[in-house]
């Protein structure tokens, strides 16, 4: 293989990428960025390295979420303090439940590029280019606003950087609030399963107040106060991680500057296609998704690409199957990552396969779906003698209604009162919330 390079990519087949149509503004943009400091640093990128290998081995478990989709419309301090808190909480209910150390990982700070299943849309007998995401074209269904601006990246790149500005400000100042675990099933109804859910925080309450109590002081304490947290997208627009790409000064490799873990798409991951080239030479943890038409041979190939030196932490193998598909899909991948001895990160994203459009005409994700899901992806673990690494969801801390079901259920009526996704739908506040408290009872289990 020839020597590796961040522009390789280039000469690759390139599939969901825009076709910009002012290729000196392209240029020009990509000028200006080559120049932009690097947004996440390769020591930071190194250590989520060690924290994932940690997952893979069972001493912690990954908790990865966030928007489908960043919007440039929908950016406010408050809803990325919203989504970061409930991040915060589920944390501690999975801490609770896997008695290990949780990995925070966001869909944040550079999540803006979506794959789509049709290139084109059409709407009352009008047919237009998809939208792809703020950092490619625009929502609005004009012709206008679905020309690729490559001027987009230049505020995909501002945006990415106020978030984790705020997000790494969230992190060292110390988050009180999350102490106070009584309070956030308040919100659940009185049922079973909430009383449940009720029971599981009081322990966890009790376990803090403990610790309080017992004088906790200096250095254990600061750990109680400050979260490690990181940020991480699908490396789908190739020139906007390319600009953001460095090398790094102490060991010579490169980083993808963009954020410090990156993945792969169920619909990029071809063997020799462009997102792959892209992703195998950069230093950070990458992801790839798994999906129903990953074979193992593919990703026999796949693994070789992407982590040749079998490097712990290094790839995580993202399942996305969709419940009731896991127990046939999953195992002959488990036993192709064994027969490679490679080192993987086994984590479960029940959202992609999980997608129905509602009675009301919603793209929706009933909760009951996706929890199967979860659920298929640990029994199969346990039968193979695997490891569940952890979990992706496409969620937020806002109170949308875009997922059906839950305690606080949501029903098919409700998805027009407040659905707010640009793309795929999201588990709302207490959707989320819910999860954990179901994922951590499977982790004790
Ligand atoms: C996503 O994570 O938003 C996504 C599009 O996933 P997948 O590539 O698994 O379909
Ligand atoms: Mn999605």
């Amino acid at each position: 293989m020839t020597e590796w390079q961040k522009s390789n990519w280039r000469d690759k087949p390139r599939v969901q990428m825009p076709e910009y149509t002012d290729p000196e503004a392209l240029t020009a943009v990509e000028a200006q960025m080559a120049k932009y400091p690097p947004l996440v640093f390769a020591g930071e990128a190194r250590r989520l390295k060690q924290h994932l290998a940690a997952a893979g081995r069972g001493e912690a478990f990954l908790l990865q979420g966030g928007d489908c989709a960043e919007s440039f419309e929908q950016f406010s301090a408050d809803a990325i303090r919203d989504t970061f808190k409930v991040m915060l909480q589920m944390a501690m209910v999975l801490t609770y439940g896997a008695k290990v150390p949780v990995v925070k990982v966001g869909r944040m700070a550079g999540q803006f590029a979506k794959p789509r299943s049709a290139p084109t849309e059409v709407k009352d007998g009008v047919e237009l280019p998809s939208y792809r995401g703020d950092i490619i074209n625009k929502l609005a269904f004009t012709p206008e606003a679905r020309i690729p601006d490559p001027r987009n990246m230049l505020q995909a790149f501002t945006q990415a950087a106020a978030t984790l500005n705020l997000l790494r400000a969230f992190s060292t100042g110390g988050y009180a609030d999350v102490h106070k675990v009584h309070q956030w099933t308040l919100g659940f109804t009185e049922s079973e399963k909430a009383a449940r859910y009720r029971e599981m925080s009081t322990r966890i309450q009790d376990a803090l107040d403990f610790l309080t109590a017992a004088g906790v002081t200096g250095d254990q304490a600061h750990t109680l106060h400050t979260v490690d947290f990181y940020t991480s997208h699908e490396a789908l627009l190739l020139e906007y991680e390319e600009a953001l790409c460095r090398q790094d000064s102490t060991s010579g490799n490169w980083l993808a500057g963009s954020g410090h873990m990156i993945w792969i798409g169920d619909r990029t991951r071809q063997p020799d296609g462009a997102h792959v080239e892209f992703a195998r030479g950069v230093l950070n943890p990458v992801g790839l998704k798994c999906g129903p038409t990953t074979t193992p041979e593919d990703l026999k190939i796949l693994m070789a690409k992407l982590n040749p030196k079998n490097e712990e932490g290094k790839l995580t193998l993202i399942a996305r199957f969709g419940a009731g598909k896991v127990s046939e899909k999953l195992p002959p991948l488990i036993k192709a990552v064994q027969e490679e001895g490679a080192k993987v990160t086994w984590v479960c994203d029940p959202m992609h396969g999980n997608v129905i459009k509602s009675a009301s005409g919603y793209k929706t994700r009933p909760f009951d779906l996706i929890l199967r899901e979860v659920r298929e992806f640990f029994g199969v673990h346990e039968v193979e003698g695997t490891i569940p690494g952890g979990v992706h969801f496409e969620m937020t801390g806002l109170d949308v209604t875009e997922c059906t079901g839950g305690v606080r259920e949501v029903t098919d009526e409700d998805l027009s009162d407040r659905y707010h996704t640009a793309c795929d739908p999201r588990l709302n506040a207490s959707q989320s919330l819910e999860l954990a408290f179901l994922v951590a009872e499977e982790l004790v289990a």
